[in-house]
């Protein structure tokens, strides 16, 4: 049975925080396993919304490539590369924006929550290309003829979107298009040190790519039991943010820490030390391959450049079927 295939892809916006890989990354290094991928940085994206600011791309894109090798994606099954380095993106998006009415992408929610977001931001994005942001998407994927999306709820109307552009294109012309389906991704939610979402914004953040000492560093700031002055005080691991953190990178000892938490036999200081301790654990495997590739950039390239030829050969297949079906 031939494997299905899956194309998804990262903004490269900044360097990683743990929330991040857990949220997306991890799973990515799961389903490597069971379908072919096309995993893109899609700095075409990037543009969308930081269009004046290109300057640190590059810088960016080199972080992402690390920050996904690191995580254990393997660059011979699968096919990493960057988006704006197969011109065939540009073409489809175009090709697609000619058939897809305005009113589609007007009232995809996340437009004018975001347009509201940045404009308080003070920040005007107003643009044809904001608005098209799902078209671009949808041509990321139907390029590859993905059949499958992993993405996170909010990304949902996005896929919508993306079926119904397909439908479109396969009535209009010639059924090209698979339908891709959206692949809810179960990731666990980490929040950040303070007990808010982890995001960059905030500050409370744990970089994906910290040393082991920055990871002790971080978790000895994680906010715990808020009612737990005293190491004698019970605590309640339920309100308690460390504990939230036990029970992604400590499973196996969650019994013992609730109970010790409860009965005051164990304390906060003790308790995230044996935290940081096992995060480093946990960890450990992409320090090694992070210093590997971080000491050789030129492989990282030549990864991407590979991946990049492979993606065109698949892209210009597709794209060949697509203009002789609008007869272009
Ligand atoms: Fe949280 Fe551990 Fe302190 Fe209990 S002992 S409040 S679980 S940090």
């Amino acid at each position: 049975m031939s494997k299905g295939r899956i194309f998804s892809g990262m903004q490269p916006s900044g360097k990683f925080h743990l929330g991040n890989y857990l949220g997306a990354l991890e799973n990515w290094v799961r389903l490597q396993n069971d379908y072919e991928c096309f995993f893109s940085i899609v700095d075409l994206h990037a543009l969308t919304s930081k269009f004046e600011d290109t300057g640190s791309l590059p810088e960016n894109i080199h972080h992402m490539a690390l920050d996904w090798l690191s995580a254990g994606l393997d660059p011979e099954r699968n096919i990493i590369f960057i988006q704006s380095q197969v011109k065939e993106h540009h073409e489809l998006h175009l090709l697609l924006s000619m058939m897809t009415p305005l009113s589609w992408l007007e009232r995809v929610p996340t437009y004018k929550d975001k347009l509201q977001q940045l404009g308080a931001q003070g920040k005007d994005i107003n643009t044809y290309g904001f608005l098209g942001y799902p078209v671009l998407m949808t041509a990321d994927i139907v390029l590859y003829k993905a059949d499958t999306v992993p993405v996170g709820e909010d990304q949902i109307p996005h896929l919508e979107l993306a079926r119904e552009i397909v439908r479109r294109f396969n009535h209009l012309y010639r059924p090209v298009f698979p339908e891709p389906l959206a692949q809810l991704s179960k990731a666990p939610l980490l929040p950040g040190i303070d007990g808010r979402k982890m995001s960059k914004s905030y500050g409370n953040e744990i970089p994906y790519a910290a040393s082991p000492d920055e990871i002790r560093g971080r978790v000895r700031l994680i906010v715990t039991d808020p009612q737990r002055v005293k190491k004698s005080d019970p605590g309640n691991p339920a309100v308690c943010t460390a504990y939230k953190f036990h029970e992604i990178f400590n499973a196996s000892q969650l019994d013992a820490i609730n109970a010790g938490c409860r009965q005051a036999n164990i304390g906060c200081v003790d308790c995230k030390k044996n935290l940081a301790e096992q995060m480093v654990v946990h960890l450990a495997d992409i320090h090694v391959r992070r210093d590997k590739y971080a000491a050789n950039p030129a492989r990282v390239k030549e990864i991407l450049f590979y991946g990049a030829e492979r993606a065109r050969k698949v892209a210009a297949a597709t794209m060949e079927e697509v203009r002789q079906a609008m007869h272009l």
